[in-house]
């Protein structure tokens, strides 16, 4: 069947997502893509965080484009930039540069007559019949409302916006926040600090994860023979690990998330050997409700080096420190935000009206959504990868990316076959789709009772609250009674 390969495409985003769409457009012959990308360079979330102690707590060889495997990860998990290198030379391989333009942030995003334009803040305009938008969940850097921050005398610094030149050793470090990335911090700086508190509002349940540095010796065997590549990234005992937690989020009652929890308590209390230590190290809210953190060192790190756990609340940031509601004052000559991210903004603040001035602000007036986590009503032929309501958490969002990229794909060749001129879900099974979602989100994990960046301001997880499983029967076929098309020269 012939294609329409002349259509006009806009990948927002240049991360790993976006990379993902425009490869996979170039692939399929379109000539007309173009990848807007607000920063200098490529990577998304892995050009943003350059924090000492990153890494990816998903096994490298999964966390991989499966058409781009790659033989030379150092290790296990691999730290941040060696994945950003690799998102680099992904970049150059598929030749996405002479299609990307950086320094590019899009602010709107405009549909009229079957036609978006597309603006960005440093003056650019394209015109595009297809808006792909790829602009990753957590890139708005949450700073915690704590008083006297700006007084601080010493160095304030937000987990995702590192610079290099700060000084470590032998400084007096505060790290705030005990997520994924206040704990890798913890467990990079332990040692290197003169001395190291970390400040925990909530302390977080802990899954071992060891991570080993891959030989010369196996690398070569990677590069030789891919089917051991295969074998990392499918191994049985990782899958039935993801496949686990998966059902276990679902069902937090279930023999799964108990075995989850077992293993959690079990390793706090092997790994902890003072009962005082372990007593403040214990979450007080259930195993996987935050995202679950993976670390092969942190309860060692913490005892070896002692590290000091704050549990008392901060009460306020004074010139010379961190003063608990106590009364300590704790001397700091650096503050390192690990305090996260607003995780419900995608694309905004640029503003998004679709169809008869349908607005992206007023349907996400309640939570961020969207039908499958790809379409929206009266935004045709525009589509979200690793936007709302789609599987965020403790799996391979690479894996996500390119499920999410089979279903649009899926939804484009009714577009480049000149079936439809336009797609997008209809209002029906948008509200269908949202009640359902929101409906299954109360019942998972991540509503058992905690705070994190999964929640939505109504308090409802965020996420896609089914199986994995089910993600992917959905992505693997469109069910297009539920998608509006609109045929050239006819208006909806
Ligand atoms: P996060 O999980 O949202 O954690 C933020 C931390 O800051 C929490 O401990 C929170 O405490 C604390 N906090 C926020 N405001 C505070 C305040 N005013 N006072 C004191 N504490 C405050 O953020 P993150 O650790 O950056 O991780 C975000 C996500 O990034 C992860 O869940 C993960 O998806 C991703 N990530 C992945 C990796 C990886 O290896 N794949 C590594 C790093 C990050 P409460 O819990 O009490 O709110």
């Amino acid at each position: 069947m012939e294609r329409n390969l002349d259509l006009r495409y806009v990948v927002i985003g240049g991360g790993m997502s976006g990379i993902l769409a425009a490869i996979r457009l170039r692939e399929a012959g379109c000539r007309n893509v173009t990848l807007l990308e607000k920063a200098h360079t490529i990577g998304g979330t892995w050009r943003e965080n350059r924090y000492p102690g990153l890494n990816c707590d998903v096994p490298a060889h999964a966390y991989t484009y499966s058409f781009a495997p790659n033989a030379e990860w150092s290790s296990y998990l691999a730290p941040g930039r060696e994945i950003q290198d690799y998102f680099e030379d992904v970049t150059d391989r598929f030749g996405l540069r002479e299609i990307a333009h950086f320094g590019q942030e899009v602010d709107s995003c405009t549909y009229a007559d079957g036609v978006w334009t597309v603006t960005t803040k440093a003056g650019m305009t394209v015109e595009a019949d297809v808006v792909i938008t790829a602009t990753g969940v957590l890139h708005h850097p949450r700073m915690p409302e704590i008083e006297g921050l700006g007084s601080f005398t010493g160095t304030v610094a937000h987990s995702a916006r590192w610079d290099d030149a700060i000084a470590l050793d032998g400084k007096r470090i505060g790290v705030v926040g005990s997520g994924s990335t206040g704990v890798q911090l913890v467990s990079a700086l332990a040692g290197r600090a003169g001395k190291l508190g970390h400040f925990q509002r909530s302390p977080q349940w802990i899954m071992p994860m060891p991570n080993v540095p891959y030989t010369e010796e196996q690398r070569e065997a990677f590069r030789r023979d891919p089917a051991l590549i295969d074998a990392v990234r499918y191994d049985p005992e990782y899958q039935a690990n993801v496949l686990r937690f998966t059902a276990g989020i679902i069902k937090p009652d279930s023999e799964e998330m108990h075995i989850i929890e077992t293993i959690v308590r079990d390793n706090l209390e092997q790994s902890v050997a003072d009962p005082a230590l372990r007593e403040r190290l214990r979450p007080n809210y259930r195993a996987a409700c935050k995202r679950l953190i993976f670390s092969p060192d942190y309860y060692q790190v913490v005892q070896q080096h002692d590290v000091d756990i704050v549990i008392e609340g901060i009460e306020r940031i004074e010139p010379e420190g961190i003063r608990t509601s106590d009364g300590v004052l704790h001397e700091l000559d650096l503050i390192i935000l690990a305090t996260g991210f607003h995780a419900d903004r995608f694309i905004r603040p640029a503003v998004v009206t679709g169809r008869g001035g349908a607005s992206l602000d007023d349907m996400w007036a309640k939570h961020a959504t969207a039908y499958n986590a790809i379409s929206l009503p009266d935004f045709p032929n525009f589509f979200f990868l690793n936007g709302p309501t789609g599987p965020v958490g403790n799996f391979s969002l690479i894996d996500v990316a390119e499920r999410q990229w089979g279903y649009i794909e899926q939804l484009l060749d009714k577009v480049t076959s000149g079936e439809c001129a336009e797609i997008c879900v209809t209002p029906d099974a948008m509200a269908r789709y949202d009640d359902a979602r929101t409906e299954a989100a109360k019942g998972t994990i991540f509503a058992s009772g905690c705070s994190s960046w999964y929640l939505g301001k109504d308090g409802v997880p965020m996420t896609w609250p089914w199986s994995y499983g089910h993600f992917a029967d959905v992505m693997a076929k469109p069910d297009f009674d539920d998608f509006e098309m609109v045929k050239a020269g006819v208006a909806a």
